[in-house]
């Protein structure tokens, strides 16, 4: 019997690791893809391992076609793959439209939003039933931005969500009668290192207060919403989009 695995893009920090955990309470063998650090992503699979799971890393920058195409062939040579969470993403330092520069939305885009399609599709290939696959679950992480626009911080990284959103909905529909489900989730401040990558480490605490619950989220609480949508309990579930937000992203 091949292994079933679930690739996890950026999961060796943050909302992509507690995925990766939460997603191996499901049986499936997990592919821990990071950029750069081994050491948390070996963290990650040593702390599958311990509670009885099985996982492995694979270093990649999604922003690299090449990369991806090794990492899906690691998948392949291991087992056969069951779900993708599209997790890998990145903010930038707080900056306006009109301060933008080319290189600056490049590397937002290119991250976050066309690093997520390339494994889409290498994810149809191997998954969908009209290239033999058996099917699977697709999970795409999106932003409350997408829907508040980061005035003032990132609008680049909002849009780019946005655009994430757009893209759920139109492959959900593209592969819906293929054996695939694609759902979203826009989580809200969620405390992990993203916001010390974007020059603002105190964020989450200046932040939480104007919160609707007076709190930030934690990558656990946004695993959960992940591992229901990559398990048959979801099965009626395609082009959703869920809010983890807390409320915030209600806000005006
Ligand atoms: P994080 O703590 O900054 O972790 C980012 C992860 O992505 C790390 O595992 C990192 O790998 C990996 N990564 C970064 N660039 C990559 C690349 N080019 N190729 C492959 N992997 C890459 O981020 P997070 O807060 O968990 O966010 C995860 C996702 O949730 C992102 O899509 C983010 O936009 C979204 N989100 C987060 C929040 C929030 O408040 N935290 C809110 C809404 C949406 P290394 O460890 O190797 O660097």
């Amino acid at each position: 019997m091949p292994e079933s695995i679930v690739i996890v893009t950026g999961g060796s920090r943050g909302i992509g690791a507690a995925a990766c955990q939460s997603a191996a309470e499901l049986g499936h063998t997990i592919l821990v893809n990071y950029a750069s650090n081994k050491a948390a992503a070996d963290q990650v699979v040593a702390d599958i391992e311990a509670a009885g799971g099985k996982a492995f890393a694979v270093q990649g920058d999604v922003r690299s076609e090449a990369d991806i195409l090794a990492l899906f062939k690691a998948c392949d040579d291991r087992g056969t793959l069951a779900g993708l969470v599209n997790n890998a993403g990145v903010v930038d330092m707080p900056c306006r439209v009109d301060e933008m520069t080319v290189e600056r939305l490049s590397r937002m885009f290119e991250i976050n939003l066309t690093g997520s399609f390339l494994c889409a599709r290498e994810a149809v290939r191997r998954m969908s039933t009209r290239h033999g696959g058996k099917g699977g679950a697709i999970v795409n992480l999106s932003s409350a931005a997408a829907k508040l626009g980061a005035a003032a911080q990132y609008v680049d990284y909002a849009a780019s969500k946005g655009a994430i959103d757009t893209f759920t909905v139109g492959l959900a529909r593209e592969v819906a009668d293929e054996g695939i489900r694609v759902n979203g989730i826009r989580p809200g401040i969620i405390d992990t290192e993203i916001h010390a990558s974007g020059g603002q480490p105190e964020r989450v605490a200046m932040i939480e207060a104007s919160l609707p619950m007076k709190r930030a989220g934690t990558a656990g609480e946004v695993a959960k919403a992940i591992k229901w949508l990559l398990s048959d309990e979801a099965s009626y579930t395609t082009g959703a989009i869920l809010d983890v937000s807390g409320g915030r992203s209600i806000l005006p």
